[in-house]
């Protein structure tokens, strides 16, 4: 494309927002299309971990991503703030996986050598040593692992600084409306058909989240596969003594924020689009926390957030140009990482879209997995 490109983006989460930054960012005409606000879908229930190496214990295209991706964040971070103006919750204090009998202690030896043999820097702890690492443990606990790379970002913060930077540089963020419908006109642009009228752009991302499939498009047969999987997370006010890290369990996962708040994570459940938090879903992850860190229990209840994150057939996101209409560019499927795949498939539909660059990552990720989209 010679001219700057007029581009519409469907969706305004973390996705939808990194996406609109960098196209704004590199001189694209940008408008963002919400039937919400800002960060509303999946994204603000989001704990905001951003840990490769426990999300992917194999090798394979979702490890190559993540870990990419995560090498991008402190530039990211540093651009959205500075472009933005405001300050995003960042910090990398590593993760430390607890095993509380000998066959979880077994299975983090494992992947303790596994990551080695990658040259990631990682430490195995006995019962003792993983309660000086982590003194409000249970103690139960029989070992740990720690992973230091690893960290978590305010996924709100993060979303909110990207959409305002991206209207620092030009991008109408957010457009109210619901998109029911992309249409292919003359000369290759599309026209987006939404509740509030009609809009025509040069090229469309589709990063709806969940949502996605659930868009019309002309002359594409197939929907992408993208459906919701419930997750529900708990705010709790911790009291005294600070966790020290992300602590990472069989049951739940732990998140300490400065602020003297805990995220409590998450429960993951085929529920369509319901999005509701439930007794079962609040009930089971106070149960797992105080399991791991009976402390807890004297925490305050805060809040409990509910998301449905978009999830695919094989747990990968769905990230490149339609095969069938060059200028539908997909941005969606990120299930449980979108936040930490952000910067990456910002980066990634930025160069397919404006330098005409194919990464080769996108082989693994393209839509045209899913047949004719
Ligand atoms: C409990 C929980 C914990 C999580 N923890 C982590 C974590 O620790 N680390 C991590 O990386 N990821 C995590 N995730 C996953 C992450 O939150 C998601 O992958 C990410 O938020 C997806 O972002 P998105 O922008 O694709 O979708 P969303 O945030 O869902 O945004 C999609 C947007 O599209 C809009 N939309 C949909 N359809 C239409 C339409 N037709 N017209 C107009 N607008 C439309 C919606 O209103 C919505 O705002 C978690 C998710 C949950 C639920």
């Amino acid at each position: 494309m010679a001219r700057s490109p007029e581009v519409v983006v469907i969706g305004a989460g973390v996705v939808g927002c990194a996406v609109a930054y960098e196209l704004a960012r590199r001189g694209a005409s940008v408008e963002v299309l919400d039937e919400r606000s800002v960060g509303m879908g999946a994204t603000q229930a989001s704990a905001g971990i951003l840990a490769p190496y426990v999300e992917s214990r194999d090798d394979g295209p979702l490890l190559e991503l993540t870990t990419r991706s995560l090498g991008l964040f402190d530039s990211f971070i540093e651009r959205v703030s500075s472009d933005s103006g405001i300050a995003v919750p960042y910090r990398r204090t590593g993760t430390l996986d607890v095993a509380t009998d000998e066959s979880e202690m077994r299975h983090l030896v494992e992947i303790a050598g596994h990551l080695s043999s990658r040259g990631v820097v990682t430490k195995l702890l006995d019962a003792s040593a993983a309660r000086l690492e982590e003194p409000q443990l249970t103690g139960t606990v029989v070992g740990g692992l720690t992973i230091e790379t690893h960290g978590f970002v305010s996924a709100p913060e993060l979303t909110r600084a990207a959409a305002t930077a991206a209207r620092r540089h030009g991008a109408q963020v957010v457009q109210p409306s619901h998109v029911k419908r992309i249409c292919p006109i003359d000369g290759g642009d599309i026209r987006v058909e939404t509740d509030r009228g009609a809009l025509r752009g040069d090229a469309v991302v589709l990063a709806a989240g969940c949502w996605s499939g659930r868009v019309e498009i002309d002359g594409v047969d197939e929907r992408v596969p993208v459906r919701p999987v419930r997750g529900q997370l708990l705010h709790l006010a911790w009291k005294g003594e600070p966790l020290r890290r992300v602590l990472w369990s069989p049951r739940c996962y732990l998140v300490p924020w400065h602020d003297g708040t805990v995220l409590v994570g998450a429960t993951v459940e085929e529920a369509g689009f319901d999005e509701s938090v439930t007794v079962a879903g609040v009930r089971d992850l106070l149960d797992a926390a105080c399991e791991v860190v009976p402390h807890a229990a004297n925490a305050g209840f805060g809040a409990a957030r509910v998301g449905l994150r978009p999830g695919t057939p094989d747990d990968l996101p769905v990230i490149g140009r339609s095969s069938v209409n060059p200028n539908l560019v997909y941005a969606t499927g990120h299930f449980r990482n979108g936040v930490l795949l952000a910067p990456l498939t910002a980066q990634l539909v930025a160069d397919a879209l404006l330098d005409d660059k194919n990464d080769p990552a996108l082989e693994a990720v393209g839509p045209g997995r899913f047949g004719k989209l």
